[in-house]
């Protein structure tokens, strides 16, 4: 039997106007390779291209700086890269982490699968429903409906899929009661026969890699799949849905805008150069509004991608982040 093994990187953004969930599925035998490049582009020394954690380790200790190892640690945060604060070690990595998604694409490698599904809060008219319990319940019942659609359709030629663990970001503490056990334990139930979530606690962990390197723990490894998740959704956000005029977050959009914008256009094209076909999908729902959406959506139970018609998830939309010049910005600046 065709099996595959995978792990699970969630995050979201929450804001008044939609939810954004997002899934990173890496796996098993492939997430050593992806967080070694990952890391391997923390090092900014140009002879090396192998990152490691102390300068007294570097095979170019003499040339390189212990300054550089410091200051090249450093976590990768979407909301934490702004023009006026962010390190160049910052800027350099996060752009070298997108460039790598685009690259993995166009290469044809298999070991960054990502679902991100929007939410839009306006068109279900939340705010009538009041009580966060509606949120709560929303979040979960999509946040199942992103997991079942990326093990569906990513993973579509394997008759057996292993969920090993779900890892979500402990930074949003406040998200613990939007993971009940059970949440995971239904998705078990609805995709039974196809797959396995073997551990249905949902793994909170410190996105920092650093404070599991203090305690001498392994689980930095997992830390930066956590980043790197955020990173991209917040990227991919950033082009969508333009929610920060800062000219650093405009410039590091910009790496992913070609392949958003396919992917946007023909979510459907397999033949694209960008190469996101079974491997990063972005849908936005609902299309229409729904009637009665507070009943509808309170009661349902089991996956929502297959009790909805399929029409009211879609992909066509257009970026509201208009297309930013970066060298055309910086030269107006000198003139000016
Ligand atoms: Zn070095």
């Amino acid at each position: 039997m065709k099996t595959i093994e995978l792990e699970v990187f969630a995050d979201e953004i929450i804001n008044e106007k939609f939810i954004c969930l997002g899934c990173l599925f890496v796996p098993s035998n492939k997430k050593k390779v992806l967080v070694s490049d990952l890391i391997n582009h923390r090092c900014l020394f140009e002879k090396s291209k192998k990152w490691v954690w102390n300068h007294s380790d570097c095979p170019f200790s003499k040339e390189c700086k212990e300054q550089w190892h410091n200051n090249n640690k450093c976590e990768i945060h979407h909301t934490e890269i702004r023009k006026a604060r962010s390190s160049n070690s910052q800027i350099k990595i996060a752009k070298r982490w997108l460039n790598y998604l685009i690259e993995h694409n166009r290469n044809n490698k298999e070991l960054i699968f990502i679902n991100i599904l929007y939410i839009d809060l306006e068109m279900l008219e939340i705010n009538n429903f009041g009580t966060e319990n509606y949120h709560n319940n929303i979040y979960n019942k999509f946040f199942r409906t992103v997991m079942h659609y990326g093990i569906t359709t990513f993973f579509s030629e394997f008759e057996k899929v292993i969920i090993k663990k779900v890892y979500h970001d402990k930074g949003s503490q406040e998200f613990h009661e939007y993971f009940p056990e059970l949440n995971l334990m239904k998705l078990n139930e609805s995709i039974s026969g196809k797959c396995i979530i073997e551990d249905t606690n949902i793994n909170f962990l410190e996105s920092d890699h650093n404070i599991h390197i203090k305690l001498k723990k392994n689980s930095y490894i997992e830390a930066h799949l956590i980043q790197y998740i955020d990173l991209i959704i917040g990227t991919v956000t950033q082009n969508i849905f333009y929610l920060s005029d800062d000219s650093l977050k405009k410039e590091i959009a910009m790496i992913l805008r070609p392949l958003i914008e396919k992917m946007l256009k023909e979510p459907h094209n397999r033949f694209s150069e960008y190469g996101y076909y079974k491997k990063q999908k972005i849908s936005f729902f609902p299309k229409f509004k729904l009637e009665d959406s507070k009943n509808l959506l309170f009661n349902l139970e089991g996956n929502l991608m297959e009790v909805f018609k399929k029409d009211q998830f879609y992909s066509e939309r257009e970026l509201k982040m208009p297309y930013y010049d970066v060298k055309q910005s910086k030269l107006n600046s000198w003139v000016a």
